[in-house]
């Protein structure tokens, strides 16, 4: 995508157009599968899998001629007689609804005009000149969104607690360390619009009476820590952040924390841990975040798609945002969309939509013609949802039930070739290695676990072993200290449970 935004940059110098057309790097659009990806507004003309090779075209008959390159363009985007549809007719986008993701793609995410030409900062300064802390608290209550990151706790909830707790000091922070294989919306939300999720920072800290707030992000997302560097020194620099905040008087300030690629340093309590300097691994609650967290003061934590919806259900209501979604599970979800799946990417659809309408509509279904077998969501700690579940509204409670999780929406799709028992083993391997070690169920138990998993692909299970597995599942769930441990056994159980006949398999054929 660099070299070819350089060379519509030498192009466009070359042809003399450089005051009438200018190239704006974005985020991520969310389709993948068809990058590099080129929009030439203002018709917003949607070229796909764009080459270096094809720029000189682009530019010499779109710009110049304004004859679009109808063999370029992402054929869902051209109609029979060769007109161009909108994006949000093509399949992949007409049962989208953007609220988190509303800006990637469209915004140039290093410059804080362009955020606030789109609301950018309205709900802060709405916040902060109309609304009382227990108003803003109130709000997020009546929306019902609860935690993307995976547990699903009430967002309003957690910070009514904090809140609560009279302290001198508070701090807010932003769960930006994603490790789930598979799982990459929180990166492209600080790759598309970071000032979304420093925005909303921002009004939790109003909400709950602090005044410093900490980005814990992954080193490995380079483009997603730079962009954030840069959106917090503008809104320094705008007066958004620091002092007296819209000549408020309210202060909030915020600073980036890089994580070593630790997973357990997701878990909430190893992540305060390791802004404190220490080796991240997590404490027993409670006591918990909102009593006692960083640095042993009042804290909360939100992952950064939780942030993301924050700005909007203040501007446009409580009402709005849960008029989406299932009962219990309000507003969108983004999944990240991957395997056997055409249309690989980034989805945000409204809680409640179907299993099926993300493969076979959304993801445009299984490629070679093969079959469905099988969907993973929620990652080490998620579960396989079998073909005959395909109709189940996806929310966090209906995944639940069906022994899986939301996590925080990685979506690996399995076609008919799939081995279920090397998916649960490839889940289970990871966790083994990340691990902290500091509690015995989930330190020595999921090793035994794998190793049990081999006994069966390796050809010497027995169906003994099938009950040791379930057994000892169970007990890693119910004695482990933290998050990664009560779930890492999930895929290994919801294999067990749609697909024995596959371990039995294994066992009998020897193999
Ligand atoms: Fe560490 Fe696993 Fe225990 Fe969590 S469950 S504290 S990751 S050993």
């Amino acid at each position: 995508s660099d070299k070819i935004a350089a060379a519509f940059e030498t192009e466009i110098l070359a042809t003399g157009l450089e005051n009438e057309v200018k190239v704006i790097r974005t985020g991520c659009f969310g389709l993948c599968a068809l990058g590099p990806i080129v929009v030439i507004y203002p018709e917003g003309s949607f070229y796909s899998m764009v080459k270096e090779e094809d720029v000189k075209e682009i530019v010499d008959e779109h710009l110049l001629k304004g004859r679009p390159v109808t063999r370029l363009l992402y054929d869902e985007t051209v109609a029979e007689d060769n007109s161009i549809k909108s994006l949000d007719e093509t399949a992949f986008y007409k049962k989208q609804l953007r609220v988190a993701l509303r800006n990637c793609g469209v915004i140039n995410p290093e410059n804080i005009d362009e955020y606030i030409a789109f609301d950018g900062y309205a709900a802060l300064g709405k916040v902060l000149t109309e609304m009382t802390p227990e108003q803003v608290i109130q709000t997020m209550l009546d929306s019902g969104l609860r935690g993307r990151g995976g547990a699903g706790f009430p967002t309003g909830l957690k910070w009514k607690f904090a809140a609560g707790n009279k302290a001198d000091q508070k701090y807010v922070c932003c769960n930006a360390d994603e490790g789930d294989p598979g799982a990459f919306m929180d990166r492209s939300i600080l790759e598309g619009d970071p000032h979304v999720v420093i925005e909303a920072m921002a009004i939790a800290a109003y909400a709950i009476g602090a005044s410093q707030g900490y980005i814990y992000v992954r080193a490995e997302y380079p483009i997603a820590v730079h962009r954030l560097q840069v959106a917090i020194s503008q809104a320094r620099e705008y007066g958004l952040l620091g002092d007296d905040i819209f000549g408020t008087g309210f202060h909030f300030d915020l600073d980036v924390k890089l994580g070593a690629g630790a997973f357990v340093c997701g878990e909430e309590t190893a992540l305060m841990t390791s802004i404190e300097g220490k080796r991240g691994e997590p404490r027993p609650r409670p006591p918990f975040p909102a009593v006692k967290g960083l640095f042993g003061k009042p804290t909360i934590l939100n992952n950064v798609e939780t942030y993301a919806n924050v700005p909007q259900i203040i501007l446009k209501g409580a009402e709005w945002f849960s008029s989406m979604g299932t009962e219990k599970s309000k507003g969108t979800k983004v999944f990240a969309l991957g395997g056997k799946i055409k249309n690989t990417g980034l989805v945000e659809i409204p809680m409640g939509t179907t299993l099926r309408t993300i493969v076979e509509e959304i993801g445009g279904g299984i490629p070679g013609g093969k079959k469905f077998k099988a969907a993973q969501t929620g990652g080490p700690s998620g579960g396989c949802i079998p073909a005959s579940l395909i109709d189940t509204p996806i929310d966090y409670d209906n995944l639940i039930a069906i022994g899986s999780m939301m996590g925080s929406g990685g979506l690996i799709v399995m076609d008919e070739d799939t081995c279920m028992v090397d998916i649960a083993k490839f889940f289970l391997e990871f966790t083994v290695d990340e691990s902290c070690g500091k509690c015995t169920p989930c330190r020595v138990g999921t090793k035994r676990l794998l190793e049990l998993l081999n006994k069966i692909t390796d050809g010497t299970g027995t169906m003994e072993d099938l009950e040791k597995i379930d057994e000892l599942a169970q007990f890693i769930k119910a004695n482990s200290l933290c998050g990664l441990g009560q779930t890492a056994p999930n895929p290994v159980l919801s294999t067990l449970r749609y697909f024995r006949d596959e371990y039995v398999e294994h066992i009998v054929n020897k193999r």
